[in-house]
């Protein structure tokens, strides 16, 4: 885990590559089904591109073909949700509680799982460190 963590966006810039900066520091959204963890069923642990901190175990990602890497739970303090007007619509952006960084957003009532919750996530906003 990185413990330096940037504060200015210069720094962010400069750490990140020009598409992980868009998503994680401006709240872009990669285009649905193009990320390299859409379909992964590795165990481990999905942590922020960022900054390193663990978000989210890999026995939370489900299939929820809607083209972006879905999670039913997250690591407890890992995530902190923001009301979002953005587009014309009301919903609740996600982001690393550690850097403040953008994950994606957050969807509830949907029934895909028992848990009830959708973490929309950004396949550019976190990184899987393999289980062993
Ligand atoms: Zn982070």
């Amino acid at each position: 885990m990185t413990t330096d963590l940037p504060t200015t966006e210069e720094e962010w810039r400069i750490r990140l590559s020009p598409a992980e900066f868009r998503v994680l520091r401006e709240a872009g959204t990669e285009a649905p089904w193009s990320g390299e963890y859409v379909s992964t069923k590795t165990a481990g642990v999905y942590d922020c591109r960022a900054c390193g901190a663990q978000l989210y175990p890999s026995d939370t990602k489900f299939d929820s073909h809607c083209g972006w890497p879905s999670f039913d739970d997250a690591i407890p303090g890992a995530v902190t949700e923001i009301e979002d007007h953005s587009h014309g619509m009301v919903r609740t952006e996600i982001r690393c509680a550690r850097c403040d960084s953008h994950l994606g957003h957050v969807f509830r009532g949907e029934g895909f799982t028992s848990k009830n919750t959708r973490h929309c996530v950004n396949s550019l906003s976190i990184r899987l460190t393999p289980a062993g």
